[in-house]
């Protein structure tokens, strides 16, 4: 049984942003993410990785403007793929530094990963577990 024991990461910052406890019934996909990618990621960068977005209801993530299918929301039939997915964001790297770590980590071969450079310049990046390669 995985329990919330990482180093880097707390169960708090993958909750849903709205406050509804979903990430209650979801609980391993999450446990999975750090386990097998983010605190991995975190260990190989040594720098802080901050999550903007865990979890999101179908509600939330409708009223802040994601996809209807989006790995983030438990709207979908892949489970258990979904939901999966993390916001997050590097400030204490170049952009590319992370992007290049990233495409060392073989473990990501099975992610769904983009990265994008926010407007104050900073690195942030979206990852998922969708059990396959996909880069946008
Ligand atoms: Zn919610």
């Amino acid at each position: 049984m995985l329990l919330w024991n990482f180093k880097n990461f707390k169960r708090s910052e993958f909750e849903c942003n709205c406050g509804c406890n979903i990430l209650d019934y979801y609980e391993n996909n999450y446990l999975y993410m750090v386990l097998y990618f983010l605190q991995p990621l975190r260990e190989d960068i040594n720098k802080p990785i901050h999550i903007i977005s865990g979890i999101r209801c179908v509600k939330h993530n409708k009223a802040i403007g994601g996809s209807a299918y989006s790995y983030h929301t438990n709207n979908g039939t892949n489970f258990p793929f979904r939901p999966t997915a993390v916001d997050f964001k590097v400030y204490d790297l170049p952009q590319y530094f992370v992007a290049d770590r990233i495409k060392e980590n073989t473990n990501l071969n099975y992610c769904g990963y983009k990265m994008y450079i926010d407007k104050e310049n900073y690195c942030q990046g979206h990852l998922d577990f969708r059990g396959y390669k996909a880069r946008w």
